[in-house]
């Protein structure tokens, strides 16, 4: 008998993906994942699917870059159609997305605007409903990061724009969308290891991190009895737009992920099966929990 053939390739994590030192370089909030370098990946050339989302419709904010990206594509190649967020200034990475969410064979609805307008939050899913005929899957993915070195530096405006997106847009969309989950839906927020180790300047965004993380647990009590399951992810430090658009000193850029035990960022691509795996079905029994992948740092 032949011998059975193993995996071609078994990639060692710490040599999978660009290391630092990374190229300084900036970019006007919120940023554009095509403006990187290099380009994160978000799993376009590398994520297959298996049929494990077939028929399931899926609103992911945040759908246009970084994680979201991830998770809308894999969405999409699992057999979901998908309804994308993004602020309208993303409308080059939004339309990426959207053209490989139709080359999966899916529908792709795209939903431009601003999560911090309760109104357009219920916009949002409203259409979302309507245009994929009605929704299982929620990702409140979304989020405003901006480091500022002292509290002193954290303006009422800064303060508000940062809580306004990271905890009442989710507060506002998940209100507008429990009505039209039914049982076996999945909500997934995009919590952080911010949550339990918070960088010190990050005040406003880590505390936003940890209130996603404790807003999870709740919710997934309280809708237990509905058949609605609710779980967080907690990404480490990910090469997304989120981290060279909020303010970051060029040094923290140049050495990112350079601390973790893997010695690298990670992708969006690496979280992309979390998602999924916290959509499909036969996750069923996980509900309440947070799951991590941070290249061996930020345990809770
Ligand atoms: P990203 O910049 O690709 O995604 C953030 C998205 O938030 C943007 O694409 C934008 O569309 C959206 N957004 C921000 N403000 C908005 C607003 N007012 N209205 C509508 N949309 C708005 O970066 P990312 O790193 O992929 O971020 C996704 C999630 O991952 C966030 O919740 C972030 O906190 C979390 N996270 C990121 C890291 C990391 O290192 N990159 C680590 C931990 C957690
Ligand atoms: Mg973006």
């Amino acid at each position: 008998m032949p011998p059975e053939p193993g995996p071609a390739v078994l990639p060692n994590p710490r040599d999978a993906y660009p290391k630092p030192p990374f190229r300084r370089q900036e970019q006007p909030w919120p940023g554009l994942a095509g403006r990187m370098e290099p380009r994160p990946d978000h799993g376009e050339h590398s994520y297959g699917g298996n049929g494990r989302l077939a028929g399931r419709r899926a609103l992911v904010t945040g759908g246009d870059s970084g994680m979201g990206r991830a998770a809308a594509i894999a969405y999409a190649r699992e057999g979901a159609d998908v309804a994308i967020n993004y602020l309208p200034s993303e409308e080059p990475d939004a339309r990426e997305v959207v053209a490989l969410i139709q080359e999966a064979g899916r529908k792709a609805v795209a939903i431009p605007g601003d999560l911090r307008d309760a109104a357009f939050c219920r916009q949002m899913v409203e259409r979302a409903v309507r245009e994929l005929g009605g929704l299982d899957i929620l990702v409140c993915n979304a989020a405003r990061q901006q480091t500022r070195a002292s509290i002193l530096d954290v303006s009422d405006e800064d303060f508000d724009a940062t809580m306004k997106t990271n905890l009442y847009a989710p507060f506002w969309t998940i209100k507008a969308a429990l009505p039209h989950l039914p049982p076996g839906a999945a909500i997934i927020g995009t919590t952080s290891e911010q949550a339990y180790d918070p960088s010190p300047e990050l005040y406003d965004y880590a505390q936003t991190k940890a209130a996603t993380m404790n807003y999870v647990k709740s919710l997934a009590k309280q809708l237990a009895p509905k058949g609605i399951r609710v779980n967080g992810v907690a990404p480490g430090p990910i090469w997304t737009p989120l981290q060279v658009s909020g303010g970051a000193t060029m040094e923290k850029l140049e050495r990112f992920g350079g601390q973790t035990p893997l010695g690298r960022p990670g992708q969006p691509a690496e979280l992309a099966s979390i998602y999924v795996q916290l959509a499909a079905a036969d996750a069923g029994y996980a509900t309440g929990q947070v799951y991590g992948a941070a290249g061996g740092s930020g345990q809770p």
